[in-house]
């Protein structure tokens, strides 16, 4: 069984062609510049088919990228499959489902309506999203699509975790709560770890840290999501690449009277000027922002420093909340690849049996075990595989399983 697996953003498209069953990836690539002018990227997985690096391809819409991306698994020279019906299924991936999913559904004319009832919740994130599935479904009609939803695997909150402290109309009437994100990864590396420590999820308490350009912590009792970081929007928690996280929304206010600007414009701030870039004034990324420290940039220091506290501190609310841990999780871009920051937000927890071995966690990209032996709570790292969890769900779902 192949899935095809659709990340559509306003202007990009993700796609990777994969076995669940076998868990083989056959190709993966990127459209960009949908509507503009169109490039393409190809990475076939086969040996002796040859790749694409951002070409030149006219995709005026999202049904064009599609079609360029069929084409191309197809074609005869550098294809990885015989033909389309060799494509049994398309998962795609959902920012917002709101509180109306809770698990990956087979998408129907309901679905889509629901979807699209949730496009205030994420007004930058469904559209793009119900744009890649109506290109998919005009390009490949008959072929099942399946939605995963980011926010479905913190459907699990209770109501305490849930709530904001604001007048309870606005949770009634507007829908306004915590949500969390992120939640196919957390899912993947909580169910991934109890696996590689060969124990029940059930009887786990588990610390998942999704670090990557956008930041989430998850408290997972028992393999379900009891308490996230993300919030209403992915703008809450840990401060991010651009993004601010948890500030006092009175800030926001300040900052319109101060410098008159105008909600948009504070916003735009926020979400796009603040975090890592805004703190260290170098870069987003946190490779720049390690090479800066190395070579003595203080504000760079003080973003390491503050981002590794902030989650530090957001690792021991997690355990709070579940009164315990017993495994610690560390995945995607900078929680798979930097031993440095995995050992500073680690340290300092070994009041909570959290022990973190310097030579083990010196690996990057890969599965490991890197507490101590005598640390009570087992650290790993685990690459985050999201597309794989949409293969899965799809499959499942289409088949009826
Ligand atoms: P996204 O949220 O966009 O999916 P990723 O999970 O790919 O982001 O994470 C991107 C971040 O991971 C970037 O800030 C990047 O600098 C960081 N990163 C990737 N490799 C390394 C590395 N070797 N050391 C430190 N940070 C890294």
């Amino acid at each position: 069984m192949n899935i095809l697996v659709i990340n559509a953003g306003s202007s990009s498209l993700k796609y990777q062609l994969l076995n669940p069953e076998t868990e083989e990836l056959l190709a993966k690539g990127l459209c960009e510049r949908i509507g503009i002018d169109g490039k393409f990227t190809y990475k076939p997985q086969i040996e002796g088919k040859e790749k694409l690096d951002a070409v030149d391809i006219a995709m005026p819409t999202h049904a064009e990228a599609i079609k360029t991306v069929l084409n191309t698994l197809v074609d005869p020279k550098n294809g990885v499959i015989a033909s389309m019906k060799e494509i049994d299924a398309v998962g795609h991936r959902v920012v917002h489902g709101g509180e109306k999913f809770a698990h990956s559904v087979l998408i129907t004319d309901d679905v889509m309506k629901a979807i699209e009832e949730c496009i205030p919740l994420a007004p930058l994130h469904n559209p793009a999203n119900i744009t890649g599935i109506k290109a998919c479904q005009e390009v490949m009609p008959g072929v099942p699509m399946v939605a995963v939803f980011d926010t479905a695997f913190h459907q699990t909150m209770p109501p305490r975790a849930f709530t904001y402290a604001i007048p309870y109309e606005y949770y009634t009437q507007d829908g306004i709560r915590r949500y969390g994100f992120h939640g196919t990864s957390h899912s993947y590396v909580s169910k991934r770890a109890a696996e590689i420590l060969d124990l029940p999820i059930e009887v786990l308490k588990i610390v998942t840290c999704h670090l990557g350009n956008g930041s989430s912590v998850d408290a997972i009792a028992g393999g379900k999501s009891i308490e996230t970081s993300m919030g209403f929007t992915p703008l809450d928690g840990l401060p991010m690449g651009t993004r601010c996280g948890s500030i006092d929304v009175s800030i926001i206010e300040y900052l319109m009277e101060n410098h008159n600007m105008t909600i948009d414009e504070v916003m735009n701030i926020l979400n796009k000027k603040s975090g890592m870039l805004g703190v260290s004034g170098v870069s987003s990324d946190f490779r720049d922002l390690e090479k800066a420290a190395d070579e003595g940039n203080e504000r760079a220091k003080l973003a390491i420093d503050m981002f590794c506290y902030k989650t530090h501190k957001r690792i021991g609310s997690a355990a709070a909340a579940m009164n315990g841990i017993d495994v610690l999780i560390f995945t995607a871009g900078v929680g798979e690849n930097s031993p440095e920051l995995r050992e500073k937000i680690a340290s300092g927890l070994d009041f909570m049996g959290v022990k973190i071995d310097h030579t083990r966690n010196m690996v990057r990209g890969k599965e490991a075990i890197v507490s101590t032996d005598d640390s009570r709570v087992k650290i790993l790292v685990i690459p985050t595989n999201e597309e794989l969890v949409i293969a899965q769900d799809t499959a499942s779902i289409a088949s009826g399983k």
